[in-house]
């Protein structure tokens, strides 16, 4: 379906919504039987081949995934360039993730799910990998403890002296 084909059918079902409506009333009452024999024959299916809607669950969260990375940076890493989806997410530059999240607790797809709704609004997002992830987190730490010691916190450390 097209993007115009799209939109002239909206623009003719406002037109004759009165109608549409009144038709698909009529076509229930009709056929609820039908209908609800084919709901549970879906919600059956669905029972029998869990593993198939879970499948089908998982390749729909990752199309989701690529298509918003996509649009906050591309499917890689801006440091490292690694490009395994697996372990890519979206790092709010400056740390300020926390709050975000809390707000309308939009964690992983649920996050993904609430940008593309909201036509990918304009925040401070990139895309980091996980490592990479884990670095910055250290060097944000470093600056918040550089006035205990001026130590790298995850420089190793040796017994030796
Ligand atoms: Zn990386």
């Amino acid at each position: 379906m097209t993007k115009a084909g799209n939109r002239r059918r909206r623009e003719w079902y406002a037109r004759h919504r009165e109608h549409v409506k009144k038709y698909q009333a009529e076509y229930y009452a009709k056929h609820k039987e039908q209908i609800a024999q084919r709901a549970k024959a879906r919600m059956g299916w669905a029972k029998r081949n869990p593993h198939r809607v879970a499948f089908f669950n998982r390749r729909c969260g990752i199309k989701l995934k690529q298509e918003v990375l996509a649009h906050y940076g591309g499917c890689k890493c801006v440091i490292c360039k690694e490009s395994r989806l697996s372990c890519l997410s979206l790092d709010h530059i400056g740390g300020g993730g926390n709050k975000e999240r809390k707000m309308g607790k939009l964690v992983g797809t649920k996050f993904y799910h609430w940008l593309k709704k909201n036509n990918y609004p304009d925040l401070p997002l990139r895309v980091l990998c996980m490592n990479c992830q884990f670095i910055e987190r250290d060097e944000q730490l470093k600056h918040k403890y550089m006035d205990v010691h001026p130590i790298r916190l995850w420089q190793p450390i040796s017994n030796t002296k």
